[in-house]
């Protein structure tokens, strides 16, 4: 899959990093620069939890039961999946391969699990960590709903930092301060993968044959 035009991302990060904003805000961005153009997409994830109000099937995950999850691990469909806080996550393969293929760079919203296998599998893909700009902001922007409890914040707190122990593993990492710098950070990732050489060849093949054709 390295010689496909298109360029694999995957965004990791612990919830309350801002990771979801980015994405939408990266998407908005390319969308709106090239309207005819989709150059860019995020995977939709396979899931066993529960949707949240306001979660649309086949559009934020495909929401599937433990028993289809299951049967989808052995007919081998996923590139990548783990179970994360009690439930499924994975990634399938085919539309992944599939909008590669078309030229349209893929991000992968996925956790440390995920992004160890598909690093595996595809060294040529770009693993971003985004994290949050101290422990003070990580603990405000997680309690910022004050409804939950002293122990639900404090268990999510232990989620983010077991998440944030793997940063090293990644290829770039991204604190989300300022949003429009953490935003032009990322951008500049997804602009200077796009201009590698190898998929710079596959793009302008025709320029290229043209510029060193005979006169
Ligand atoms: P949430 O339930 O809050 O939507 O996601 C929980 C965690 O699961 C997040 O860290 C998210 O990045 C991760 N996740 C979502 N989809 C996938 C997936 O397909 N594979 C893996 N490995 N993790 C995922």
């Amino acid at each position: 899959m390295s010689h496909t035009l298109g360029n694999l991302f995957i965004l990791t990060a612990p919830s309350g990093a801002g990771k979801s904003s980015l994405i939408k805000a990266l998407l908005e961005k390319h969308q709106s620069n090239n309207a005819h153009n989709n150059e860019m997409q995020v995977s939709v994830s396979h899931t066993t939890r529960a949707p949240r109000p306001g979660e649309v099937d086949g559009i934020h995950y495909h929401f599937v039961d433990r028993a289809e999850f299951e049967a989808l691990i052995k007919q081998d469909a996923f590139f990548e999946w783990a179970e994360v806080f009690g439930n499924y996550y994975g990634t399938s393969k085919i539309v992944i391969e599939q909008t590669l293929r078309q030229g349209i760079d893929v991000f992968l919203d996925i956790d440390w699990q995920g992004a160890r296998q598909v690093k595996a599998q595809i060294p040529d893909t770009a693993t971003v960590f985004v994290a949050p700009p101290s422990k003070q902001e990580l603990q405000s922007r997680l309690t910022k709903r004050g409804q939950d409890s002293a122990e639900v914040i404090a268990q999510r707190m232990e989620k983010a930092v077991s998440e944030i122990s793997h940063y090293h593993e990644f290829d770039y990492i991204v604190v989300n301060d300022n949003f429009a710098a953490a935003l032009a950070e990322l951008d500049a990732i997804v602009i200077t993968r796009r201009l590698r050489k190898e998929k710079q060849i596959i793009r302008h093949q025709q320029l290229f044959e043209n510029l060193l054709g005979g006169v």
